[in-house]
């Protein structure tokens, strides 16, 4: 049997029961059962912080190895991307520079840089889009230079072409410097009698001394003229070299040789006043002075003595 409770009623006098009502009650309930849910929640709350649980206390771990992780690549990035100036530097201010090329401006070096961050538009971690719109770029700089070095690569075999190709030795052996004894300009014919232009220089040198080809080229042609046995050379870039008054030559038309190659010998052939090599530089079809084209061959001091000597007579050998 439910315990009755009773209360001191002033007005009666007298102990009363107390009724409750089902509203007063669950007013009750309601007070009671808020007390512990705020008294629950502030133990959870409590606890939470003071003893995380297992798969938080993992996912932090995790997290701050990530984090770790990400510095890590972060920094890596920088530094290919430092390396990656030094070299577009080198690429523009001392390969370039060599090879008379133009460096890359500003806009050329950019090409493209933006031109895939729409890839990286789905990523919705600012911290890997941060990374991702770094390493692209990276890649896209790389492309670059990548094109660049190619264009260099292909620049300097036709540079080492060219430098192959192009007249620097004299044309017999001229140690002492001694052999040159007319040099390129208006000199005295020595049959003819008068002064007209002489297109080449004049090396006295024995019958039979070897002449060598100047640089690297391909024999245009072989034969004999006023000048005797003679030899044109094409060296390509707009470069020919003759040789004349030959003894005989020993190559041939389309026959393709090498600086310092031997390919005849010194003779006294043609309309000449003694065993002589006559040599001509020509220049898009026009003769030029040989004496610039010993570059291999003369120290600044060699080249102003050799000048000295071949100035000396003023008559040619033709
Ligand atoms: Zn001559």
């Amino acid at each position: 049997m439910a315990k009755i409770r009773y209360t001191y009623n002033q007005e009666t006098c007298k102990y009363e029961p107390i009724i409750v009502t089902p509203k007063a009650f669950g007013r009750k309930a309601m007070r009671f059962l808020s007390v512990c849910f705020l008294i629950g929640l502030a133990g959870s709350i409590y606890f939470h912080f003071k003893y995380p649980f297992l798969d938080e206390t993992l996912q932090l771990e995790e997290n701050a190895q990530l984090k770790a992780e990400w510095q890590v690549l972060n920094r890596q990035f920088t530094r290919s991307a430092e390396q990656l100036t030094s070299l577009e530097k080198n690429d523009d201010h001392n390969y370039r520079i060599i090879l008379d090329l133009d460096p890359l401006s500003p806009t050329q070096r950019e090409a493209g840089v933006g031109g895939r961050e729409k890839e990286s538009a789905g990523i919705s971690y600012p911290i890997i889009k941060y990374v991702y719109d770094k390493a692209e770029k990276i890649k896209n700089r790389l492309d670059i230079e990548t094109q660049s070095m190619q264009q260099l690569k292909e620049e300097l075999q036709k540079k080492q072409k060219m430098w192959a190709s192009r007249p620097a030795i004299q044309p017999i052996n001229n140690k002492d410097l001694k052999q040159l004894h007319t040099i390129f300009g208006m000199r005295m014919h020595p049959t003819l009698g008068y002064i007209r232009p002489h297109n080449g220089l004049d090396f006295t040198a024995p019958m039979g001394s070897p002449v060598y080809a100047t640089g690297d080229a391909v024999v245009m042609y072989t034969g004999f003229s006023t000048y005797g046995n003679v030899i044109y050379l094409d060296h390509g870039f707009g470069f020919e070299t003759r040789y004349a008054h030959l003894t005989r030559y020993i190559v041939e038309p389309g026959q393709m040789i090498k600086r310092g190659q031997i390919i005849g010998y010194v003779g006294n052939t043609g309309v000449s006043a003694g065993p002589h090599l006559h040599y001509e530089v020509h220049y898009k079809n026009v003769p030029i002075n040989p004496i610039n084209f010993f570059q291999r061959d003369l120290s600044n001091k060699e080249y102003e003595k050799l000048i000295e000597l071949g100035s000396q007579s003023t008559t040619s050998l033709d």
